[in-house]
């Protein structure tokens, strides 16, 4: 290969060769010192070039289960069931959030603790500071809560200020599936469920509770069941990749 074509490949990539050659962009045919410290550089980092690096709005997160939530967010103990909610606050974590859920997801996916450890939501029994985020529904329940949808109204449909977005959306079933394992919880419909779904699955009343019976960015569907359903399905499908 000619040194004029090795610089070129080298600008092509991204490396900066000086200002020397015809065309000022230091493809000049000579092999100089630049030159030789860029094919270096490109040795060493493959394909890859400084200049312009690849940076995602949002880095993307592998889908590996067991990575999203800490190990020490998971204490030991018996839970029975996970209940996903909406926090109808704004998309970051306020301090009442945080109070009344075990884990927010904000609105740009990031995972945030509540402030009650899980095991204080303990099927043996609820301890003084659990999180009470289910009327009459709390013991052996953990609380999941998307930080979204201030302002919403359920009819007709509004999504508020603070509309439910996709990447939480897509990181629910990475924190469901991690809590399903660690927990030995199976993906049912009586143990993975929306709020929205327990008064008509644990026949415990709610009093009108509608998180999640929208999403947000798909009007396509609609209602409690067909997006639990969707929820069960995905965390279910993550958690069989896996084994
Ligand atoms: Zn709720």
């Amino acid at each position: 290969m000619l040194v004029l074509d090795i610089q070129r490949r080298l600008l092509a990539l991204g490396y900066d060769l000086g200002k020397s050659g015809p065309a000022k962009d230091g493809v000049d045919g000579d092999l100089g010192e630049v030159s030789q410290t860029a094919i270096l550089a490109a040795l060493e980092t493959g394909k890859s070039a400084p200049a312009k690096p690849a940076t995602p709005a949002t880095p993307p997160k592998p889908a590996i289960v067991g990575s999203a939530v800490p190990m020490d967010w998971t204490p030991a103990a018996t839970m029975k069931r996970i209940i996903v909610h909406w926090t109808a606050g704004a998309h970051r974590a306020s301090a009442v959030d945080k109070s009344h859920y075990h884990l927010l997801i904000e609105g740009d996916g990031s995972l945030v603790r509540g402030k009650p450890s899980i095991d204080l939501n303990a099927a043996t029994g609820v301890k003084p500071g659990y999180a009470a985020h289910t009327l009459n529904c709390n013991t052996g329940s953990i609380g999941v809560s998307l930080c979204c949808m201030a302002g919403a109204i359920e009819s007709p449909f509004h999504a508020g200020v603070a509309p439910m977005t996709r990447e939480q959306w897509d990181e629910l079933p990475l924190v469901l599936a991690d809590l399903c394992r660690r927990y030995r919880i199976p993906v049912g419909a009586s143990t993975v469920l929306s709020h929205a779904e327990v008064q008509s699955t644990l026949k415990i009343a709610q009093r009108g509770k509608w998180d999640i019976a929208r999403l947000a960015f798909d009007p396509g569907v609609v209602g409690a069941k067909a997006i639990g359903d969707l929820i069960r399905k995905r965390t279910a499908a993550l958690l069989e990749a896996a084994t």
